[in-house]
């Protein structure tokens, strides 16, 4: 076995989500991530139908030259297909162009410091030694991670710019690629798919031929090509990314905290004692990266923001720049061939709700119900909608049931029943819910607009709960909002906690 140089220091991950969940005693559902910088959701694109065909070709080879994923990042980036190298994530790449450029003996020069490890890796894997003089190739993070700066574009050359962060950005050395640069990207970033290990790299079409030459033969998979090339139909928009990250740096600089100006998906926040924040917040499940002189948090979305706000102010005994959603809650990803969604339900909400599950009409009466409930209720769903909106409908309830299931936890001090009677305009609909923890549903909607029975049974089901709904009226779309209404008031009034005791003569429920 070949030495690597004494100064070699392998990648090292953070705990898994599986293990921190069982060291926590929690669900993994509730172990939030603020540690990779990727997106909170996958993109829309990302639905396991897009990945059928490749599935049902998964026995052949991919064809190693991906013509249709190159010429889809050729048209992305603007560029020609002969200046696409593509590789298994942007690290594939970083290693690629290290021992392209670079070999035993050789020096290797680094722009920032701290910046991305793996640059350092690789020109060690490569048998280089890092040093700034007379370096045979430079590695330069644009924007730098873990700080969030863009800073100048170096002028040595060849030069290695890393863009992983280029759509937060805009900015890029694209243009000159002609002048011994190679731009590497990445689908893991604004593009949500780091589970899937794509990326490309730009460069002059023999700088390129020269890459490819030594890249392995097929070094992404066919699954994770479709995923790619679904979600290059439909790139991303980062702006809310790019509003959310700035609501977190005021909502730090509220709890006296310094953000550095960042360009990317995460914020570096300098911080005093940052081992002992990040041990404090990894107990409350919050998993930042944890650096000498501070911490470095991914923007999410703002209901996960909002966590590592509170968690910070906890560990800090500040008081929190945002309104807690409280205990009551639960975080739930329910996966099947048919659909993913991903659900985040408060009970003692703060009015937070929004449904996204495509099946748009289903979307707006969950909303309605999740709203007269007094719930916060975030519900994200990708579900097989060639086929209609059954699947995504009703998925969508069944993780909505789930989560109300978990919420109410041991069912300890709450009301247990509710029940409401809601009209609209010509429709009148009466609900009755038992929280008790059995599975019960007697629905009467008519007309019904199509699912709404089928729904409001899966939240049943799922929720254990009993519920007895009667709702008619002239309008199908009146009757249901009215039911959904009616159910969201009666669980408001059942969820409610009045005592400390289990709502039931049995003693347990
Ligand atoms: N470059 C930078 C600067 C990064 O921060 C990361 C991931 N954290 C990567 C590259 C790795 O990207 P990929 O998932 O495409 O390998």
């Amino acid at each position: 076995m070949r030495a690597l140089p004494a100064e070699f220091a392998a990648y090292s991950w953070a705990p898994s989500t599986r293990d921190l969940a069982d060291r926590l005693g929690l669900d993994p559902g509730e172990i939030v991530r603020f540690d990779g910088n990727v997106p909170a959701w996958p993109l829309p694109s990302t639905r396991p139908g897009a990945l059928a065909p490749a599935l049902a070709d998964v026995q052949n080879y991919p064809h190693g030259g991906y013509t249709e994923l190159t010429v889809q990042v050729a048209r992305y980036a603007g560029v020609e297909p002969e200046n696409i190298v593509l590789g298994a994530g942007a690290d594939d790449l970083i290693l690629l162009s290290a021992r392209t450029f670079a070999g035993p003996g050789d020096r290797v020069a680094i722009a920032d410091d701290p910046t991305y490890p793996l640059f350092r890796i690789a020109a060690n894997l490569a048998g280089a030694e890092i040093a700034d003089d007379g370096p045979v190739v430079t590695f330069s993070c644009r924007p730098n991670n873990p700080t969030g700066a863009l800073g100048d574009l170096p002028a040595a050359r060849p030069l290695i710019v890393d863009e992983a962060y280029y759509e937060y950005a805009g900015e890029t050395a694209l243009g000159r690629i002609d002048e011994d640069i190679v731009v590497i990207r990445t689908f893991s970033k604004a593009f949500g798919l780091a589970g899937g290990r794509v990326g490309y790299a730009l460069a002059a079409p023999e700088t390129a031929a020269e890459l490819n030459r030594r890249q392995s033969p097929a070094p992404i998979s066919t699954l994770s090509a479709a995923l790619a090339s679904a979600a290059l139909a439909d790139p991303p928009d980062v702006s809310p990314q790019v509003e959310e990250r700035e609501r977190l740096a005021r909502g730090l600089r509220a709890l006296g905290l310094e953000p550095l100006p960042s360009r990317t998906n995460f914020l570096f926040v300098p911080a005093e004692g940052p081992e002992e924040l990040g041990a404090a917040l990894m107990r409350s499940g919050l998993v930042v990266r944890v650096f000498p002189d501070g911490i470095r948090a991914s923007v999410r979305d703002a209901e996960d923001d909002d966590l590592l706000l509170e968690g910070i102010a906890r560990a800090l005994d500040r008081p929190a720049p945002v309104a807690s959603a409280g205990g009551r809650s639960a975080r739930r990803l329910r996966a099947t061939a048919e659909t993913r969604v991903r659900v985040r339900l408060a009970l003692d909400g703060a009015g937070r709700v929004r449904v996204a599950s495509g099946a748009g009409l289903y979307d707006h009466f969950l909303e309605q119900l999740a709203f007269h409930a007094g719930f916060d209720l975030v519900l994200e769903a990708a579900g097989d909608l060639e086929t209609g909106e059954h699947h995504t409908a009703e998925d969508a309830a069944l993780a909505l049931g789930e989560a109300l299931d978990h919420a109410v936890g041991d069912r300890r001090g709450i009301a247990r029943f509710g029940d409401a009677v809601v009209p609209m305009d010509d429709a009148l609909a009466r609900a009755a819910v038992d929280l008790g923890g059995r599975a019960a549903h007697e629905l009467r909607l008519e007309p019904d607009p199509g699912l709404a029975a089928h729904v409001l049974r899966s939240v049943a089901q799922a929720g254990r709960l009993g519920l007895h709904v009667e709702a008619s009226g002239r309008d199908a779309h009146h009757v249901a909002e009215a039911a959904f209404k009616a159910v969201g008031r009666a669980l408001r009034s059942a969820s409610r906690v009045e005592g400390a005791g289990v709502p039931s003569t049995k003693g347990i429920l």
